[in-house]
């Protein structure tokens, strides 16, 4: 790698010096000026590529690209191709004339002399870089989203430069392949090759463009008059076939409703999906053909309403990205989060009503309330608009506020427009912006005239701000009045904050700033009082004055969930400000999981538990604490009458359990593959055997052979073997595989990767990894150049989950002061690092 760097400067320094003009040099990436210019200069823009893909893993991909372009008026025009292999341009022509250009920095330079205003056309051959081909031996995928499409092929890489691709693919004979365009043609060129054609795309950006090759299997289906093919790679056909139907629908059903809610047909030609093992994220949404992780949409044997709802609720999604960002695309990537909100908006629109017996609301609360404060609380808190200087620095625009904050933030923003002020506008925004780019600012103001309320400065305070606010109140029983008052400096956005009793019911108070004093109808007392009953309101309500009694007090009189649950998420807020003492927090919370009933809020609260279980006691206290929560829990589980209730119950004690007897009970439960009635999916038991072999590594040969004979296809068999390596009881064997990480080439799958560190790092071999933090964090920067968007973060997540030492403290806050990282990478390592700060703030 440092070897081909120094080449390609050494042949950048030649096409300097032969160079017969002088230019101005340029960064590395797509810089925001770039992105600009050339958004004015260049238009009508295609594609025509070719690939090569060798069946052979070690054998480069090559490639040729016709590039025809429109320019504005006669100019150097810059191409984006970042291979550092010197010899990866392999040619450069106009009309098959070899032309002089310049490389440098990861640009192609190509003159204004060989080019002429209007109708343009480029031809290069080149070599990929592999780094975003995702190759196995028997198959590849590319993933190019932010900003990797320029390591594959020649391209103008912003998201405002949309061109229409027309694709073809010279595979082994055995594989298949998809694209974003429908497939027009197969030719064999002998026995082994084959090529692919693609027929023309519609305009997409480059960071959409898909393609995937290998050995798949393919099923067709037409359902509600659409059609659908899913390509996988599932060898167990028993658990295909019985996902298959409703992959299928699901499908059918999430594009017939965006169909009708947006008053626009699918914008694309054709529509299929992938099962990728080991893919990085959940799903993405290339246009045409989508990929998922397998384990995702391939559900285990009787998968919980919640499982169903997640499955269907990742292919809504998915689907209502092919309108909010493939159809309307955000202009720089900066706006990124608006295309996920809109897709997470959606799928909740689609999908809930599907599923009646759960209470949405509560789901909502709880799946983005504690996650968006989880990074909100911390110094290292991003706003929902951040800027981005560069496409290289893309990838880090990801995280828990995207997809957390910015959807409480839509829920007001539906609630200030009404319903159907704000499909008008969306409609409208659509329609403007069809096969197009727009901005934030783009959509405000076409909101804007669907309503009276003026949302410029709402927008801007929701959008650019940070942190989570902490507001006490106070009722004035002599004033009938509810007093609120600021806990900290943290500013409040304007919003709907709902509050109620039995006697008054449910009253709506515009808040927009705190503090803040209104009427309420008389009420006896405080106690009566619930301030955002609804949980719907960015913040924490907590009276003030509050005790351990007053709160077990408090929460055991409210009646409604989202009530409940909003002020269990207070709470736990409260304990993280070091407001309420750790083992206040763990009594209470074991108390209440034992009464409580709604089963959202006991997974909640299980959670909460093997949170503060791992992260906020030594093992002196787990010593103290673990019999009885074992019991507990194992009394929760003999009595919990359905399988859906007894699964959390049983993922908590398998995590927390440190006791002999209830080692005896699990190590049982793996042999037969089941306890108490439920019988362990695959991945359960995969699961349930590393907790086992981590708490006692002489079990370690025996618990992982008897694994790897169950486990019944060969991809998940290399995941376990991989994990394994992590969990050795050798010393040296968890040191070499962690040396391994050090080549981004054994960085892959990354998911793998996520898991096997969580095991290296678990609280109960932390003495032993510390070590690894630092040589972690060395490898920050390298990750997120080299790694997918979500990568950098889960690195840092699985490091640092684990530890809770003053020692682990001072190796973060230490590298911190000694490191000049960059912002947006500095931000993340903050979020993570919040837990560790913190109960070393406590102790
Ligand atoms: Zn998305």
């Amino acid at each position: 790698m440092h070897m081909q760097r120094i080449s390609a400067i050494i042949s950048v320094l030649f096409l300097v010096a032969i160079a017969s003009c002088s230019r101005t040099s340029i960064q590395e990436g797509v810089s925001f000026e770039l992105a600009q210019k050339r958004g004015e200069q260049v238009s009508g823009i295609t594609y025509n590529l070719t690939f090569n893909i060798p069946a052979n893993i070690e054998q480069d991909i090559t490639g040729t690209v016709d590039i025809l372009f429109n320019l504005e008026s006669k100019s150097d025009v810059v191409l984006d191709f970042r291979n550092n292999s010197d010899d990866a341009i392999l040619g450069v022509w106009k009309n098959e004339k070899t032309i002089k250009y310049y490389f440098e920095n990861g640009h192609i330079v190509i003159p204004k002399r060989c080019l002429s205003t209007g109708n343009n056309s480029i031809t290069i051959e080149f070599t990929s870089a592999s780094g975003s081909l995702n190759r196995s031996q028997d198959f590849l995928y590319t993933l190019l989203v932010p900003d990797r499409a320029s390591t594959v092929f020649p391209c103008f890489n912003q998201p405002d430069l949309k061109a229409q691709f027309i694709l073809s693919l010279s595979i082994p004979a055995k594989w298949i392949a998809l694209s974003n365009g429908k497939t027009d043609s197969i030719q064999y060129i002998n026995n082994d090759i084959k090529s692919v054609f693609f027929a023309k795309t519609k305009p997409i950006s480059t960071y959409l463009f898909a393609f995937a090759a290998g050995n798949f299997r393919v099923e067709t289906k037409t359902v509600l008059g659409k059609t659908f093919s899913l390509y996988h790679r599932e060898t167990d056909t028993e658990k295909l076939n019985r996902n298959l139907p409703t992959l299928f629908n699901l499908h059918a059903q999430s594009l017939t409703w965006l169909e009708e809610y947006t008053g626009i047909e699918y914008p694309f030609n054709k529509l299929d999906f992938i099962l990728i093992p080991g893919f990085q994220y959940s799903g993405m949404e290339h246009p045409g053909a989508i990929y998922y992780r397998d384990s995702r949409l391939l559900l285990d044997s009787n998968p919980s309403p919640t499982q169903k709802l997640q499955q269907a609720n990742l292919i809504a999604h998915e689907l209502a990205h092919q309108w909010f960002g493939n159809l309307v695309t955000m202009k720089w990537f900066n706006d990124v989060w608006l295309k996920e909100v809109f897709a997470g908006f959606m799928a909740d629109l689609i999908v809930n009503p599907q599923y009646p017996d759960i209470d949405h609301d509560l789901s909502f609360l709880l799946s983005h309330f504690p996650r968006s404060y989880s990074v909100d609380r911390t110094k290292g808190a991003n706003p929902i608009v951040q800027s981005l200087d560069n496409m290289l620095n893309a990838g880090t625009l990801y995280g828990d506020i995207i997809y957390h904050k910015s959807p409480i933030m839509m829920r007001q923003l539906e609630q200030i427009m009404g319903k159907n002020a704000f499909r008008e506008g969306v409609r409208e925004y659509l329609n403007v912006y069809s096969m197009g780019n727009a901005a934030w600012d783009d959509l405000v103001s076409v909101l804007n005239k669907h309503t009276d309320n003026e949302l410029v400065e709402w927008a801007h305070i929701w959008t650019k701000e940070t942190g989570r606010p902490m507001v006490g109140y106070s009722y004035s029983v002599s004033e009938s009045q509810v007093n609120l008052n600021p806990l900290d400096s943290t500013p409040t956005p304007p919003m709907w904050l709902e509050v109620s009793s039995a006697k008054m019911g449910t009253k709506s108070i515009w808040v927009d700033k705190i503090p803040l004093s209104f009427a309420v109808e008389n009420l006896n007392n405080e106690e009566e009082l619930l301030v955002n009953s609804s949980g719907m309101a960015y913040g924490c309500f907590v009276p003030n004055n509050l005790t351990a009694e007053s709160i077990r007090k408090q929460v055991d009189g409210i009646r409604s969930p989202t009530a409940r649950a909003s002020f269990h998420i207070a709470l736990y807020e409260l304990l993280l400000d070091g407001k309420i003492a750790v083992n206040d927090y763990i009594k209470l919370i074991v108390q209440q999981v034992a009464k409580e009933e709604e089963s959202q809020i006991v997974t909640y609260l299980l959670g909460q538990i093997n949170t503060v279980f791992w992260r906020f006691t030594d093992d002196q206290i787990r010593e103290e604490l673990s019999e009885d929560i074992e019991k507990m829990l194992w009394k929760m589980l003999q009595n919990a009458k359905t399988l859906e209730q007894k699964k959390p119950i049983l993922t908590c004690l398998t995590s927390v359990f440190i006791t002999n007897e209830t080692f005896t009970r699990l190590y049982s439960a793996w042999i037969s593959q089941s306890v108490q009635g439920v019988s362990l999916s695959e991945k359960e038991r995969t699961n349930l055997a590393y907790q086992l072999m981590i708490r006692k590594p002489e079990l370690y040969h025996t618990i992982a052979l008897g694994e790897i004979e169950r486990i019944n296809n060969p991809d998940r068999v290399a995941q376990f073997e991989f994990t394994l390596r992590a969990i050795s009881p050798n010393l040296s064997e968890r040191i070499a595989f962690f040396e391994s990480l050090k080549s981004v080439s054994n960085r892959k799958p990354e998911p793998w990767v996520t898991e096997a560190l969580y095991w290296l790092h678990h609280p109960l071999r932390s003495d032993f990894s510390v070590r690894f933090i630092e040589p972690s964090l060395d490898l920050l920067p390298e990750i997120q150049s080299t790694g997918d968007i979500f990568f950098p973060k889960s690195w840092l997540d699985a490091t640092l989950w684990g530890h809770s030492s003053e020692d682990a403290y001072s190796i973060v806050t230490q590298w911190i002061e000694l490191n000049n990282l960059s912002p947006n990478l500095r931000q993340k390592l903050l979020q993570s690092a919040d837990m560790l700060f913190r109960v070393n703030g406590l102790k």
